[in-house]
């Protein structure tokens, strides 16, 4: 292997031939020893503590003991400290990161080839460590860079071609663990995104309907245990609201779709910051949203639905300025499917809409006051559902 010009009282290795060999079988134990860690399951931080570990059990480098190990981050043309054996703080702040092409480390990487430097020749300063000599191992995983090896030496330790061999032997590995957890860190992630893109909706970021399914199960099974059992899950009752944006297709003809979008996110923001955190905000779709209110009594319900109704009245939205907001609630009942929930809101809405739009009905209420007729969706008998 090329070595760097920084390397400097080069000498052959002058061990005996059992002492060859019983290098040569510690470097295959070792190299065996971080493959075996490949199939265990370990966040990327762990997998990097266990191969210095083995690294520096090595009885050569346990004299030393004193080494890190860095990522490449490929985004910013860096190392990033990601492990280290007995490197004092200052060096860590120091090196936390450390760019391609900089000081010793950051030129080992980007030539990708082993470098040794004496203490002699050390051309960086290494803050709060004492004088040291140092091998460099790029971490190479078919052809890709993915981290740096640093591996410190005492004072006057010379360069040695069974340690170059040795360590270059286990970079491999090191390389191929990496790989290996890098993978599983893009796949956990890809996944996190998949689940999150399925359950919310794009343009605001909010619940979408696949989540209010999944939620408005969980709520009807509190509620359940409230009136079967009595415990203190949740002391008061639930609310669904249907959240409909007045005249939305004027500001759509008016101002353009973009902006129709823009005041669409003010408005989830508006409903985010408005209802508590423990109830839950939907886009249905559209301008359509819903809002789950859990565990209130319905004089709260209904002053929560009213702040909102006033806080999107009195909000500037940009260029559109005023923007109203009309909404049909309903208590939530265990003996009642969600479908029909939604079309009872929904027609507590559409008295809202028919009666002047920007105000909040409750459809309980619209049926105590005759305003509406008790709807036929029928009831059904959940309760033997749980
Ligand atoms: P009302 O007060 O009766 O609710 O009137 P409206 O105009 O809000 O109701 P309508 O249902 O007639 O119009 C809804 C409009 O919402 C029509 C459609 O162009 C618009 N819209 C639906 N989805 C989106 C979207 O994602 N972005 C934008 N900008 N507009 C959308
Ligand atoms: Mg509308
Ligand atoms: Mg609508």
């Amino acid at each position: 292997m090329a070595m760097a010009a920084a390397r400097s009282g080069e000498q052959e290795d002058d061990f005996s031939l059992e002492e060859r060999y019983q290098r040569a079988l510690t470097a295959k134990i070792m190299r065996n020893a971080v493959l075996e860690t490949i199939v265990e399951s370990l966040s990327m931080a762990r997998q990097i503590e266990v191969m210095l570990e083995i690294l520096f059990a090595v009885p050569w480098l346990a004299r030393h003991n004193r080494g890190i190990l860095f990522l490449v981050d490929e985004s910013a043309n860096q190392l990033i400290l990601a492990g280290h054996k007995n490197v004092p703080e200052s060096l860590l702040n120091q090196c936390a990161r450390v760019t391609l092409g900089e000081c010793d480390c950051g030129n080992s990487a980007q030539s990708r080839e082993t470098q040794f430097s004496s203490t002699a020749l050390h051309a960086t300063h290494c803050a709060g460590l004492p004088p040291h000599s140092s091998y460099r191992v790029p971490l190479l995983f078919h052809g890709r860079l993915l981290g740096l090896l640093t591996v410190y030496l005492v004072e006057g330790h010379p360069y040695l071609p069974d340690e170059e061999a040795f360590l270059t032997a286990i970079a491999a590995p090191i390389a191929m663990a990496l790989h290996h957890r890098l993978r599983e860190e893009q796949l956990r992630k890809a996944e996190a995104k998949i689940r999150h893109l399925a359950y919310h909706d794009v343009l605001t970021g909010l619940r979408n309907r696949q989540s209010f399914d999944d939620i408005i199960d969980s709520v009807y099974q509190k509620l359940q245990k409230h009136t079967r059992r009595g415990n203190d899950a949740w002391q008061n009752s639930a609310f669904l609201a249907i959240l409909d944006i007045d005249h939305f297709k004027r500001v759509n003809d008016t101002y353009g779709h973009l902006i129709g979008d823009e005041v669409l996110v003010t408005f989830a923001r508006l409903m985010e910051k408005t209802f508590r955190e423990q109830d839950f905000v939907f886009r249905f779709g559209g301008e359509e949203f819903v809002v789950l209110l859990v565990n209130l009594t319905e004089e709260q319900a209904f002053a929560a639905l009213e702040r909102f109704r006033q806080t999107v009245e009195s909000h500037a939205f940009p260029q559109v300025n005023r923007v109203t907001v009309s909404q049909g609630a309903i208590e939530i009942k265990v003996n009642e499917m969600p479908g029909t929930l939604m079309e009872k809101a929904d027609k507590a809405l559409y008295f809202a809409k028919q009666n002047g739009r920007n105000q909040v009905r409750f459809y309980q209420k619209l049926v105590a006051d005759g305003a509406i007729e008790e709807s036929d969706f029928g009831t059904e008998d959940n309760v033997d559902l749980w």
